[in-house]
């Protein structure tokens, strides 16, 4: 989708895909811009309006980045937990209509 900030990732200033596979990207913002550090996002490749839409292939992909970007983070800043979660809809607050876990730089 042409107007998507997600499907263009790499226009993002800064942004750095950290992993991916073959139907998804972890990608992490500059951590400057981040109101939690060690926030990232898991995002399809193909353009999902929400997690409702995504293929099975999509969705096991995501359980694997999931599992490598806990170790990640974990390796990184051994936090004592996490929070994972979709906003589905405007109204549930998804302000970009590109399946994507709430990040607190595009939710907050
Ligand atoms: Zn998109």
């Amino acid at each position: 989708m042409d107007n998507c900030l997600l499907c263009q990732p790499f226009d993002l200033d800064d942004q750095q895909i950290v992993l991916e596979n073959k139907t998804c990207l972890y990608i992490q913002s500059p951590q400057h811009q981040l109101i939690l550090e060690g926030s990232e996002l898991i995002i399809p490749k193909a353009h999902r309006p929400s997690v409702f839409d995504l293929t099975q292939e999509e969705w096991n992909d995501t359980y694997s980045l999931l599992a490598d970007a806990k170790k990640y983070v974990h390796r990184r800043l051994k936090p004592d937990g996490f929070n994972i979660g979709w906003n589905c809809g405007e109204v549930s607050g998804q302000h970009i209509p590109h399946a994507h876990p709430c990040h607190p730089s595009f939710c907050g």
